[in-house]
């Protein structure tokens, strides 16, 4: 039987600061793995890195980086590979929608000819723009940064983070939808183009799980309740319930671990059976 072969190594989260990515990181700490937190908001990088250190005693920092900016991705590299070491691996978790990217509408109906601007018509090219590159180009800057020291060691292993709208687009959402289709896309080729060097490229396409970027669509503010919205999407779910960020580290460390040592160019599902679901 092939070992984990988790302990010591070093695993750099972006995103870390985050609901998924912090809980990522620490089920990776409790196997005895070195985390690097980095996030946009250092604040939330360093609780994630303290509370890991405390609670499980594995060395942790973290940093502010900005996954949008190669040089700001290089300096926490050197500071990782002083602190910590040459990276092993790498969890691309930074990412989200946003509303300025997000239609009013579902569908183009004709009592809405007078009201574009609620519709595909009405989308600002910054918020698409900017929540394409979070996802996509946040994904690809740091596997450039990060892959490197994997290159040397010969091993590494890089875990994109897509998404349920990666195979079918959700309603509203066309920014996120085309940037998680081309993480899935990019997944593959970069698993290619590694393959002979030892460095393996997966991702984990979650299901519905309730955060902070998508709650203002799931819950009515106002009155606590499901929106129509979560509502279809509970009824989409076979499980018929969210997930819960801890049930995304399973699916993490097998595709990290020496356990999927032939696996690489993947994308899993980790769903309640959302992708698995006709409706019917
Ligand atoms: P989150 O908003 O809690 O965490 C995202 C983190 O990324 C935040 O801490 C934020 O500060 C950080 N960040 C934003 N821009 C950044 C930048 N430019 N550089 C560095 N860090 C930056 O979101 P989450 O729900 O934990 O999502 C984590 C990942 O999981 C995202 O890629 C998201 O698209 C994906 N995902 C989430 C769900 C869900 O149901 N929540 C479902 C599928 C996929």
């Amino acid at each position: 039987m092939i070992p984990l072969n988790l302990k010591d190594k070093v695993a750099v989260i972006t995103g870390g600061g985050g609901v998924l990515c912090s809980t990522m990181a620490k089920s990776l700490a409790s196997q005895g793995v070195k985390t690097a937190i980095l996030d946009l908001n250092l604040e939330a990088a360093e609780k994630v890195a303290s509370e890991i250190t405390q609670e499980f005693g594995t060395k942790s920092i973290g940093l502010s980086a900005n996954v949008l900016d190669k040089a700001s991705l290089e300096n926490a590299k050197e500071e990782i590979n002083k602190t910590l070491g040459p990276v092993d691996y790498l969890v691309n978790g930074a990412g989200g929608n946003a509303a300025s990217a997000t239609t009013k509408a579902e569908f183009l109906t004709e009592d809405l000819f007078d009201k574009l601007e609620d519709t595909f018509f009405g989308l600002q090219m910054e918020g698409f723009d900017k929540v394409f590159a979070l996802n996509f180009q946040g994904t690809l800057l740091p596997s450039m940064v990060f892959a490197k020291d994997m290159l040397e060691k010969k091993a590494g292993s890089i875990i994109n983070v897509s998404s349920m709208n990666s195979y079918t687009p959700l309603t509203k959402i066309p920014a996120y939808s085309a940037a998680k289709a081309a993480i899935n896309n990019f997944t593959q080729w970069l698993a290619v183009h590694f393959a002979k060097t030892g460095i393996r490229v997966n991702a984990i396409a979650p299901g519905f799980l309730l955060t902070n970027q998508n709650r203002f669509l799931l819950i009515d503010e106002k009155t606590g309740e499901a929106t129509p919205r979560g509502e279809k999407i509970i009824r989409n779910t076979p499980m018929e319930r969210y997930g819960e960020p801890e049930e995304l580290c399973g699916t993490l460390m097998y595709l990290l671990s020496d356990w999927s040592n032939f696996i690489t160019g993947v994308v899993v599902p980790v769903d309640g059976g959302f992708s698995a679901y006709s409706g019917v």
